[in-house]
């Protein structure tokens, strides 16, 4: 196993609890941090019981309210009717489950910084930066969104720059900097500070990035991110100068009391572009951010990187013979079964509220005015309700809103007129 964070040390504890013999690879010495908002949809706990029971080892925060914003200058409330987010510190929450790892059976190797990976026949080799070489019959590489060992074995060559975004963020303790509504996530969804640079250009599309406000026990995390070509293309601001500004600006209206902490700044990319087709080929799959598995709509990716990790090692342990081709589509299967439509829609969800910045302003509206779906979406977000349920309804309460994302993503594809023209009259049916 390459990477110990939720999706590395969540397959080494399910393969070390089923009497595999794991290595768990980092290249960190733990606890180490990780630039995160630290939300995770409370389904985790539903997902993965056994936490419950271990979170009380580390400060957790929970909430019920989100206030969300659009371009416009539209804005909502959400109360769900119970906690439907759990925050955390990644410092504490990673070292947390890397000690449920260990606890399982799994060996902890840190320092271990991969730079080489091959695959042959029988097995695949890693080899670190200070020379140290590792062999394995199977490897799942959970090493994050810039994965080497996905890019060296050819997995996944890296995202185009429309398919990550760049997330500037800061952890900050409470008493320098601290959201004046500690129970509600605050999330500005297009965000465009007033007389931004990245106004300018395709009047009637959204800014594509997002600033979030997330309480946290004794800590506030306040970000701002960008799909990284849109950063490239539309923005002018460094991207300490844009967290600096954001918080001005979120000050200046007052969201927040005190004051951004550059020490605390970490800019960092997570993949948006939904999973890659195939995240397991060979020998090694592809878990967490290095297959992609991240909500393009939410940024969310905790919650996907265990849940991926958790079906890589039971792909290793349930296919039987283990066998190169048969290992990799069963985990594609496991993959695509629990969590590949619903990444598969945010991508297209993401895509459709970027197109129009009124699409944003329409989604508060209706978060306003239609209770019944505001409760539907946080009962999934809880784990009440699955996907495909949530889905079914909310296609039945809004029936041409598929086609519309379908067309906007085939339009963001570049593809050609002819082919907007059959898919369009296709949907129309
Ligand atoms: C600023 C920001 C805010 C975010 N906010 C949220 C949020 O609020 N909620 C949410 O759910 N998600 C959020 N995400 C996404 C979330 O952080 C990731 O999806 C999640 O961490 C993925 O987990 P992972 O285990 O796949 O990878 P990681 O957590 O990145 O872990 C990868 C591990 O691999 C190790 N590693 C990397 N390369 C090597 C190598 N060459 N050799 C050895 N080890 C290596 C690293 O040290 C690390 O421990 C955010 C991301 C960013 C950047």
């Amino acid at each position: 196993m390459v990477g110990a964070g939720p999706a590395g040390a969540t397959a080494a504890r399910a393969l070390a609890r089923a009497g595999v013999t794991v290595r768990l690879l980092d290249r960190s010495n733990f606890p180490r941090n990780k630039a995160c908002g630290g939300g995770i949809s409370l389904r985790v706990l539903k997902r993965f019981p056994y936490l419950e029971a271990e979170l009380g080892r580390i400060a957790t925060h929970t909430v019920g309210r989100l206030h969300l914003e659009g371009p416009g200058g539209d804005s909502t409330v959400v109360d769900a009717r119970e906690p439907a987010a759990l925050l955390v510190r990644r410092l504490e929450f990673d070292q947390l489950l890397v000690s449920l790892a260990v606890d399982a059976g799994a060996e902890l190797v840190t320092g271990a910084d991969i730079v080489q990976a091959s695959m042959d026949a029988a097995r695949v080799v890693l080899v670190t930066r200070d020379g140290r070489r590792f062999e394995s019959p199977f490897v799942i590489a959970a090493d994050g969104v810039y994965s080497v060992v996905g890019r060296r074995l050819g997995v996944n060559p890296g995202w185009p720059a429309r398919a990550v975004a760049l997330d500037m963020m800061e952890e900050t303790p409470r008493d320098r900097l601290r959201d004046v509504d500690p129970s509600a996530l605050w999330v500005a969804y297009g965000f465009e500070r007033d007389g931004h640079s990245c106004a300018h250009g395709d009047k009637g599309r959204a800014a594509e990035g997002y600033a979030y406000i997330f309480p946290k026990r004794d800590h506030v995390n306040i970000g701002v991110g960008y799909v990284l070509q849109h950063f490239r293309d539309r923005i002018d601001e460094s991207p300490y100068d844009l967290q600096r500004g954001f918080v001005e600006h979120v000050r200046s209206r007052g969201v927040v009391e005190g004051e951004s902490v550059r020490a605390n700044f970490t800019p960092f990319q997570i993949p948006v572009g939904g999973p890659i087709g195939r995240p397991g080929r060979g020998r090694v799959l592809l878990a967490g951010d290095a297959g992609g598995f991240v909500n393009a709509v939410t940024a969310e990716g905790i919650y996907y990187a265990m849940v991926s990790g958790d079906l890589a090692a039971r792909s290793l342990v349930e296919t039987t013979p283990l066998s190169e081709r048969s290992l990799a589509a069963r985990y594609r299967r496991a993959c695509d079964h629990e969590i590949g439509r619903e990444l598969k829609d945010s991508v297209l969800i993401q895509q459709y509220l970027f197109g129009d910045r009124r699409r944003i302003g329409r989604l508060i509206d209706g978060a306003t005015r239609a209770p019944a779906i505001t409760e539907l979406i946080s009962d999934f977000v809880i784990g009440r309700v699955s996907y495909p349920v949530l889905r079914r309804r909310l296609l039945s309460a809004a029936p041409h809103l598929a086609g519309r994302m379908i067309w906007e993503r085939l339009r963001g594809l570049g593809a050609s007129r002819d082919a907007l023209d059959t898919y369009a009259k296709g949907a129309g049916r």
